[in-house]
């Protein structure tokens, strides 16, 4: 499936960032992958063109919390594809700190690779996405925080609403340039590092969700998708929960009853 549309995913060495680029890959675009280790991002350039048969997939390592890094990358990015019509915003990091532990180191952590990281990646992309015919910006946030809460991550849930908040200033600003500014708010998805926890605690997770399955990182990647086509250019500032329908019980009773 041919496409002249080309894509930039952020933290696509990994997780559902390489489900997003997967998607993509397999429409036809034109892949840029970044992240900061290079023999992840060698092996997800070489994985993805074996799953896609696309040829144009390409990792250059990046650092979302350097603009200047980040500058290189799409730098890059235009200089072998030809231009930057898609950016998904979606490195991000969810280490576990309780309220009275939380220290302001960890606090600003997350919040230069969440909210910051994703800031730099957009700056550095808007001449690029500008100079395309339909520029598409598309964040990964989470139900985490903007709608539900869970014990340990008060500072990760923070920076998933502030994209949120990020999001409906910047799709206001950007809208006159053609560029849509729209959020995927992932459930709980299976990834690498999802495998550490265990088969108890993974098949207490299903048991959680109606759809009785964690979701897989390609279904946040055809949500991406959606949002990054040339037709959904009337869609802007919107969020699209994809979870299984995670959040719709009102007591466990409800799943199963
Ligand atoms: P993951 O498996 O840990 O992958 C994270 C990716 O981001 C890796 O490629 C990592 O590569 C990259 N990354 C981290 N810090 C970076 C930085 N400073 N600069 C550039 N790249 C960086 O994470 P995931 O579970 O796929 O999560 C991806 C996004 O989905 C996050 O925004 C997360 O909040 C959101 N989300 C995940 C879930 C879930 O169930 N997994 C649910 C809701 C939302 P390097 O370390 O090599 O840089």
């Amino acid at each position: 499936m041919a496409n002249s549309r080309t894509v930039l995913v952020t933290g696509a060495t990994l997780g559902i960032g390489k489900g997003i680029a997967s998607v993509f890959a397999k429409n036809g675009y034109k892949v840029a992958l970044t992240a900061r280790n290079a023999e992840h991002g060698a092996q997800a350039e070489q994985t993805l063109k074996a799953v896609s048969g696309n040829e144009d997939v390409l990792f250059v390592p990046g650092d979302v919390t350097s603009l200047e890094s980040m500058r290189q990358v799409v730098g890059t990015t235009v200089e072998t594809f030809g231009s930057l019509d898609v950016l998904c915003a979606n490195a991000g990091m969810f280490p576990s700190a309780k309220l009275d532990a939380m220290t302001e180191r960890q606090w600003d952590e997350i919040f230069d690779v969440n909210v910051k990281g994703m800031l730099f990646s957009i700056q550095a992309a808007l001449d690029a996405l500008r100079a395309s015919v339909a520029g598409r910006i598309v964040i990964t946030s989470s139900i985490t925080g903007p709608v539900t809460g869970f014990p340990g991550w008060a500072h990760y849930g923070s920076t998933k609403a502030a994209q949120l908040g990020f999001m409906r200033t910047a799709a206001i600003e950007l809208a006159r340039d053609g560029i849509t500014v729209n959020a995927v708010l992932p459930g709980n998805i299976y990834t690498e590092g999802l495998q550490d926890l265990g088969e108890d605690y993974l098949n207490s997770m299903k048991a959680s969700i109606p759809m009785k399955r964690l979701g897989d990182v390609e279904d946040i990647g055809h949500a991406a998708l959606f949002f990054a086509q040339e037709t959904s250019g009337y869609v802007t500032a919107q969020s699209l929960i994809v979870d299984g329908g995670q959040i719709l019980p009102e007591t466990l009773e409800a799943v199963d009853a």
